[in-house]
């Protein structure tokens, strides 16, 4: 039976920094288990191949349930099953949000968890290409660039956003995020860099740390309301137990990891009767608060012919195996504005994500030509949605439901953020070389046609959190204290995306980072606790 003074559940973004860092102590035995493989596969490492992982072994591939707000459509969500996780899959984007995201954090009794808090574990991961100052730093980890290959249209894009009154920015990454910029993102030299990369991998060599894949961990092992282990089968179906000496980090992420709480017995405990599961712990809140970043392209036929079609010919990949350059370092989006819909915003309710190429349901739609796409992305949801189990079996995906645009306000923020998008495209440093407008569609114009046809088209963003909130004890809603212990469970903490109060206003890698960085100092003793 193996056994290690911490067992860590999920080798993602999450699990690959508490790897890492636990590891560090050669004194400190940690085990490492991942329910999918390795992560060697050139669509992984490819920046521009990210979608074609889609559906296949490396992703979980879930769906919601038919979303009311989005015309009872299923819509995909997409997460990384291998070493890296979802930073194996991701777009690359490297965003941390605003001090106001995480401020709010604090409010809602995330104690210790507010800006000035948080940013020096930013800075810990970081090795930024620009050099180190007041909002970088350099000689960490996480390898933060510039893009090898930016398209003449990202330009003509941000100026686009200047003329209809967004300001340029240099840097979003500074607590002044408002304006149109280039996205920096986890490459190094042209390649991704993602947890495995650039945390896993050089702790790997170390004989304190056994990493474990195809370790698909079915429950929690547990002597009354004390954690001692987890239940695992391997790839042949062999059931293992993992001893935990000391305690059990689930960084399963915002889908897994309420999935095997609730399979553990941890959760709301009409539902877990429901599904012939004993309850250990009556705790509403798994599964609840579930938010993500609701998406829906704006599409425009180009002149130009230097875009991201035809990125994937023979040459292209040549160019990218050779030297590492070309359009397929891209990452699909290389432009971003932060935007508020309306007066009165504390910040940015917008975000758009811009590139030179046809993105649509996932990539999954094709036009024959050269595009350019500016698509607005909710980045303060009013909405909250759930994950709830389907069946007691471990393989059995959970039923998810986010409620995406099920708020009037959100609804709101989408069909002016369209509206500004159109704007963009149509401005003067854009309309010379634009041909027609592909999507929504020119003859869409009054707001009720463009809601009815953002609920149509409407995508998730791949950021879903919150299943798992940090609250303040007292919470009994919360699930996990600002120490990041599960409540009322001995030995058990979560640190993934899955503890996120309140969804940050931009993409979410950098502060799953962020809380991992966090919570290895917590459970190494480092940070004063409250209790
Ligand atoms: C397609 C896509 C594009 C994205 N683009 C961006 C972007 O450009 N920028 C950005 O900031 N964010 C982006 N994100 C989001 C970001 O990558 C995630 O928010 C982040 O990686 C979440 O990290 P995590 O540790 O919480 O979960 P994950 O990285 O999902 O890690 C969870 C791990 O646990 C494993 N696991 C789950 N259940 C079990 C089990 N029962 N047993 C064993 N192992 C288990 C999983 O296989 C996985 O490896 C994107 C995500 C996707 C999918």
């Amino acid at each position: 039976m193996p056994s290690a003074h911490y067992v860590i559940v999920g080798a993602g973004s999450a699990g690959c920094v508490l790897a890492n860092r636990l590891s560090a102590d050669p004194a400190t035995r940690v085990l490492l288990l991942e329910a999918g493989g390795s992560d060697r596969d050139l669509n992984v490492k490819i920046p521009l191949a990210f979608a074609n992982q889609f559906h296949t072994k490396r992703d979980w591939d879930f769906a919601t349930e038919p979303e009311p707000g989005c015309a009872n459509r299923r819509l995909y969500i997409p997460r990384g099953k291998q070493l890296g996780g979802c930073s194996s899959m991701n777009a690359m984007l490297y965003v941390r949000g605003r001090p106001l995201d995480y401020d709010l954090w604090e409010q809602q009794g995330a104690t210790g968890w507010g800006w000035e808090d948080v940013r020096p574990y930013f800075l810990r991961s970081e090795d930024n290409s620009r050099g180190a100052g007041p909002d970088h730093a350099v000689g960490g980890p996480l390898r933060v660039e510039d893009q090898r290959d930016a398209r003449p249209l990202d330009e003509r894009i941000i100026a686009g956003f200047e003329a209809v009154g967004v300001p340029r920015t240099d840097d979003y990454n500074t607590p002044e995020q408002d304006g149109a910029s280039m996205f920096q993102v986890t490459q190094r030299g042209g390649r991704r860099w993602s947890a495995a990369d650039a945390f896993l991998r050089p702790a790997m060599k170390r004989p304190n740390l056994q990493v474990v894949t195809h370790a698909h961990v079915q429950r929690l092992e547990l002597d009354g309301t004390r954690v001692v282990g987890v239940r695992y089968r391997d790839k042949g179906g062999a059931e293992h137990v993992a001893h935990a000496d000391r305690e059990v980090v689930l960084s399963a992420g915002a889908i897994g990891s309420p999935h095997v709480l609730m399979l553990s017995g941890i959760g709301p405990a009409e539902q877990l009767r429901e599904h012939g599961i004993d309850v250990v712990h009556d705790l509403p809140g798994v599964g609840a608060n579930l938010q993500d970043h609701p998406m829906v392209s704006v599409i425009n036929e180009t002149t130009d012919t230097q875009t991201l079609y035809g990125a994937d010919k023979p040459a292209k990949l040549l160019q990218w195996l050779l030297k590492r350059s070309g359009p397929l370092t891209s990452t699909a989006a290389e432009v971003t504005a932060f935007w508020r819909s309306r007066p009165g915003l504390p910040a940015a309710d917008i975000q758009f994500h811009c590139g030179a190429l046809y993105y649509e349901r996932h990539g999954e739609a094709e036009f024959d030509g050269h595009a350019a796409l500016v698509a607005p992305v909710l980045v303060a949801p009013k909405s909250r949605g759930r994950v709830s189990l389907r069946s007691p079996d471990p393989y059995a995906a959970p039923s998810i439901l986010t409620n995406s645009l099920t708020e009037p306000e959100d609804v709101a923020a989408m069909v002016a953020a369209i509206r500004l998008a159109r704007q963009v495209l149509a401005s003067g440093p854009m309309a010379p070389h634009m041909v027609r407008e592909l999507l929504p569609g020119a003859e869409l114009q009054t707001d009720e046609e463009l809601e009815a046809n953002l609920r149509e088209r409407v995508e998730l963003l791949y950021h879903p959190v919150g299943t798992c909130r940090i609250g303040a004890p007292d919470d009994d809603d919360a699930v996990v204290d600002p120490e990041l212990r599960v409540r009322g469970i001995e030995g058990l903490r979560v640190a993934d995306a899955s503890v996120f109060p309140l969804i940050p206003g931009g993409n979410t890698n950098a502060p799953t980072y962020m809380v991992a960085e966090r919570a290895a100092d917590i459970v190494r003793g480092r940070v004063p606790t409250a209790a």
